[in-house]
């Protein structure tokens, strides 16, 4: 019997060289790709497991790279497709199966990341990560399915419980006149209606995982903590504003956005008024510089997080001022198609960035 496994082993030893003499190439281009998502860059990923792929279709592993190129890219629709790929090819590739239960949740569908989750954590119940994404995801599903629903022309508001009816009407209409002081300004009315759902503190900081001093979140739904905001009427429309055009950029460029345009479009647009933001940066002794602010704020201290909110905002503002809306809306479209950030701005914005900021 040991010589058996022994002799298997040495087959399998002399298999891999093998294969790889046959295909020297695909095998560089595989490496290639795995070299390009570790270093973040979609785009070179994505051409090297198209390239493996046309010579090797059936490889699970190639598919398995295509699905996370195309998650970097924010192309959450191939990357599904390719993950459901790899797990026909190879039922047991447990990392297919947990990526394609995240990117089946980011494109809403949470009923089926529900499976997804189910399937994997019965394959791998030592997978502690896995267990507390699927209990969190239940939680979510068990709270909507409680949910009513307010309905506009524009949005659904999903709240609780009676008690909250009256807030999801005051919901409904500050999104609606965000809807038309946002809308015309960038030059975009989106037709199909934005999921909104109210939650309680509680409930939202489990659901989004935001860091403390988010106000809001959006994903696809625009989540919205109510505590606090019952109160204050302008509060509520502040964090309506910021989370609809999050919403409408999502519309315009669902990837390539810098960090500091898309949060800073969202908070120049909130109300208008931008003292606060000067006031901040004053405080804090200078800007935020801009390359600190390319990927999520999600990582920041609450201090932090107000010097990168008040610079974003400050940039967007002075490009809303000298270009216009929909010259920056035409930029994120640029983006959202894979441009270059450097051109693109140069061709919306008639300057170079570097001469502007
Ligand atoms: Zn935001």
């Amino acid at each position: 019997m040991a010589r058996l496994v022994g002799l298997a082993m040495m087959a399998l030893l002399v298999a891999a060289p093998a294969r790889a003499q046959i295909d020297p190439r695909g095998a560089l281009l595989e490496r290639t790709g795995w070299d390009a998502i570790t270093a973040g860059q979609g785009a070179a990923a994505a051409k090297a497991f198209r390239e493996a792929l046309a010579a090797d279709p059936k490889n699970a592993r190639l598919h398995l790279g295509a699905g996370l190129a195309a998650t970097l890219e924010r192309r959450d629709e191939d990357a599904k497709d390719e993950f459901e790929r790899a797990l026909v090819l190879d039922a047991k590739l447990t990392r297919a199966r947990a990526l394609l239960g995240e990117v089946l949740y980011r494109l809403g569908d949470l009923s089926e990341a529900i499976r997804t989750y189910e399937t994997l954590t019965a394959d791998s119940p030592e997978d502690r990560d896995a267990q507390a994404t699927l209990e969190r995801w239940r939680r979510e599903a068990d709270l909507h399915d409680r949910m009513q629903r307010a309905i506009g022309s524009h949005f659904t508001v999903s709240f609780e419980g009676p008690a909250e009816a009256e807030l999801a009407a005051q919901a409904l209409e500050s999104l609606d006149r965000a809807y038309w002081r946002i809308g015309p300004l960038l030059g975009v009315y989106p037709s199909d209606p934005i999921p909104v759902v109210l939650y309680t503190s509680e409930q939202f900081r489990d659901i989004t995982r935001s860091p403390s001093w988010a106000a809001g979140a959006y994903d696809g739904t625009i989540r919205v903590p109510m505590r606090g905001a019952l109160d204050k009427g302008t509060e509520l429309d502040r964090v309506l504003a910021h989370e609809f055009t999050h919403a409408l950029i999502r519309t315009l460029a669902s990837r390539n956005v810098p960090t500091w345009l898309n949060e800073g479009l969202a908070t120049a647009l909130e109300t208008g008024d931008l003292d606060w933001a000067q006031q901040q940066i004053r405080e804090a002794g200078a800007a935020a510089p801009l390359r600190a602010l390319q990927s999520g704020f999600g990582r920041f201290t609450g201090d932090q997080a107000k010097v990168a909110y008040a610079t974003s905002a400050i940039v967007v503002r002075r490009m809303l001022d000298e270009a216009g809306g929909v010259a920056v809306a035409n930029l994120l479209r640029d983006l959202g198609e894979g441009a270059d950030f450097n051109s693109a701005f140069l061709h919306r914005m008639q300057r170079s960035f570097e001469e502007f900021w």
